[in-house]
């Protein structure tokens, strides 16, 4: 046989194994419940806002600074400007903050069950890492994270177990390594408990990581945000400024500012989300599925008999997507994001029928 040339310059690639996205059918009768978007709008100032958008606006760059949209985060979390820094979705906040925070020589920290594009942004940039095991009910293992440590991420809730670990056990490991810096994702903690963001004036070395992709039903619009002490968010301005100074457009950075203003709208879509959650489990349970108690809007699950990946293609082929993960531990489990109660109702019946004619 005879060899493959490689050209001088193929070997100069930056070769990567990308992280996988779920996926995206673009067919109108779809039950979609496998990215954990929201089922219900976003806020009504949101479409207004764009509906009236003085398209003549887009000749011009926009603000580099975002400062409208730091302004209202920084108002409604009480906060100060400097402690906010926005990217294009958490996705890209995270990756700011991994090029930012992670260049020592030692490995950074996160669990071995945990989103699964952390591995993939220390393979594009380098950076050393370990994954200490989740226990056997996938809670965190405090005492994993009081070693030297290059950086240390932690999701929580966490995905795609759903599990929400306490804000004791979460500063209890930020305490233990103040020599780093360590960054609580919290894309889901809306639908959760406290979030982290009350310790960042204790704790210099605290980044605290949310997005509008999922409470704030926006993530078509790529909107994410950390917030931090004033020097982690300088840092962070920097190596932003050094790779791409307008990253939110204009259309984002005004239907941002809609989004967070709206109070009572945001607070009565976790609500309702959280109530449709209720009833799923129930409807799961009755079923033979088991979960672990979720502070997310999806549920994590495994039934008693019948194997996750037959599940998933059974639902796959009738129009229904979830998300399977064929990765070791975790490949018996299916994550089933909360949709609309219609949406939810169409799953059941389904299932029911499924799971009681076999
Ligand atoms: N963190 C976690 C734990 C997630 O599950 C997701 C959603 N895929 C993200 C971050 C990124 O979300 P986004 O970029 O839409 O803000």
């Amino acid at each position: 046989m005879r060899e493959e040339y490689i050209r001088p310059w193929e070997k100069n690639i930056r070769s990567v194994v990308p992280y996988v996205p779920g996926e995206q059918p673009r067919e109108k009768d779809v039950i979609k419940l496998n990215t954990n978007e929201n089922p219900f709008p976003p806020a009504p100032g949101v479409e207004k806002v764009l509906k009236n958008m003085d398209t003549d606006s887009l000749r011009l760059y926009p603000d580099p600074t975002i400062g409208l949209l730091v302004e209202e985060i920084a108002k409604f979390y009480q906060v100060e400007k400097e402690q906010v820094f926005v990217g294009v979705g958490s996705d890209d906040v995270l990756a700011m903050a991994y090029l930012t925070f992670f260049n020592s020589d030692k490995p950074i920290l996160f669990p071995d069950i945990t989103y699964s594009f952390y591995p993939v942004w220390c393979d594009l940039y380098r950076i050393p890492y370990e994954t200490p095991a989740l226990d056997e009910e996938f809670r965190l293992v405090k005492e994993d994270y009081y070693k030297d440590n290059g950086g240390i991420i932690i999701a929580n809730p966490n995905a795609p177990t759903s599990i929400y670990e306490s804000i004791s056990t979460i500063e209890d490991i930020v305490a233990h390594n103040t020599n780093s810096v360590v960054i609580i994702d919290e894309a889901y903690i809306d639908f959760a408990g406290e979030s982290a963001l009350s310790l960042i004036d204790k704790y210099d070395n605290l980044l605290v990581v949310q997005t509008f992709s999922k409470s704030r039903s926006m993530a078509g619009m790529r909107i994410g945000f950390a917030m931090g002490n004033k020097k982690l968010i300088k840092a962070l301005n920097d190596v932003k400024y050094s790779f791409n100074s307008y990253t939110l457009n204009q259309a984002a950075i005004l239907a941002g500012v809609e989004a967070i203003k709206d109070k009572q709208y945001f607070k009565e879509g976790i609500n309702k989300l959280i109530e449709i959650r209720k009833e799923a489990e129930k409807s799961l349970k009755e079923l033979g599925f088991d979960f672990p108690a979720s502070g997310a809007n999806f549920l994590f699950v495994t039934h008693k008999t019948i194997p996750a990946k037959k599940l998933y293609e059974v639902l796959k082929e009738n129009n229904i997507y979830v998300r399977y993960f064929d990765l070791p531990r975790i490949s018996n489990y299916l994550r089933v994001t909360i949709g609309s109660k219609e949406q939810m109702d169409k799953l059941f019946e389904f299932l029911n029928q499924y799971i009681n004619n076999k």
